[in-house]
């Protein structure tokens, strides 16, 4: 049986990117608070909306499904993104927007030319940007300065220790070590008109609170978290001892399209077969107002309570 007890990790949901860390009892109570705020206001369109491009990353995370993955190399074809991007007009308040899922969106030659889309025509969408930091060499930095649409950029970092990144994600650590050195050069000149957040998925060991401190130390105009690693929905064998929290999830929320049109239930759904349908077959929002996932919203029912989720820790 799932145990029911709460030992949350350290998520602070009233600051994302910021990394402060809050007495559990207290987090998950605000975290219950904004779940009801949320059935108020985003009921009929999500509140955040997740589209991959092009399923493919330079890395291969220990902790993530995509080494595994089988959909390595689809690529969304243009008209489906402009269909998803036209349904998404229809949502009448601000949304948050990310290009990713399980990949990593600036291997997409057409990213910048997909982003220009969303910003024309989704007056009403706030970009949030995801990547694993190797790809941001300065022209990079300033296609996404040009486009004045970035709220956060958020880097995928994970090890602040040179053979533990490597071993992790299998990427150079010098390399995305300059890289990020350069981009906190820019920031501090103030050639930045977007926050940036440094990401760990954490092990729930010292080493979480120890690159929150390192990061911290090192980029100082940089926000630090430490995210729990979670199972992907049974994907990815974990051993960690991250517990459970007795709460609904702020992901019912959210509207996750994979690569192949599918409809991922949620962010560590990664291959959709939780989801409730596809593009182009359905609209997103058709996708977003499925029975079953307006179900979700309007009981809010404990996520130790549907099987999809009671192994998950995660509080995003
Ligand atoms: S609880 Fe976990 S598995 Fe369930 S919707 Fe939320 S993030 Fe996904």
């Amino acid at each position: 049986m799932t145990e029911r007890s709460v030992r949350l990790p350290v998520v602070d949901l009233s600051a994302p990117g910021r990394g402060r860390t809050t007495a559990e009892g207290e987090q998950l109570e605000r975290y219950r608070e904004s779940l009801l705020k949320f059935r108020d206001k985003y009921m009929d369109f999500p509140q955040w909306v997740s589209v991959e491009t092009l399923a493919l990353c330079n890395a291969a995370c220990d902790f993530c499904h995509y080494p595994d993955m089988q959909r390595k190399g689809v690529r969304m074809p243009d008209e489906v993104f402009e269909f998803i991007i036209d349904d998404l007009t229809r949502i009448p308040h601000r949304f948050g927007f990310t290009p990713v899922r399980v990949n990593e969106p600036f291997l997409d030659t057409r990213l910048f030319e997909f982003l220009r889309l969303a910003c024309d025509r989704l007056p009403r969408a706030d970009l949030y940007m995801v990547t694993n930091g190797t790809p941001l060499v300065d022209p990079v930095v300033d296609r996404l300065v040009a486009l004045n649409r970035v709220k956060r950029l958020n880097i995928s970092f994970n090890d602040h220790r040179e053979a533990e990144y490597e071993r992790a994600m299998q990427l150079r650590y010098g390399q995305t070590l300059a890289r990020l050195d350069r981009l906190h050069e820019r920031a501090l000149a103030g050639e930045l008109n977007f926050e940036v957040s440094i990401s760990r998925v954490g092990d729930n060991t010292p080493a979480d609170d120890a690159f929150i401190a390192w990061v911290r130390a090192r980029w100082s105009a940089f926000g630090a978290t430490s995210h729990p690693r979670a199972d992907w929905t049974g994907a990815v064998d974990i051993s960690t001892d991250f517990k459970v929290p007795d709460v609904a999830c702020a992901q019912w929320f959210k509207l996750n399209i994979l690569a192949d049109g599918k409809d991922a239930f949620c962010c560590l759904d990664p291959t959709g077969d939780h989801g409730y349908g596809s593009v182009p077959d359905r609209t997103p929002l058709e996708l977003y107002n499925a029975p079953g996932k307006r179900e979700l919203r309007e009981k809010l029912t404990s996520r130790l309570d549907i099987s999809v989720c009671r192994m998950c820790p995660i509080l995003v």
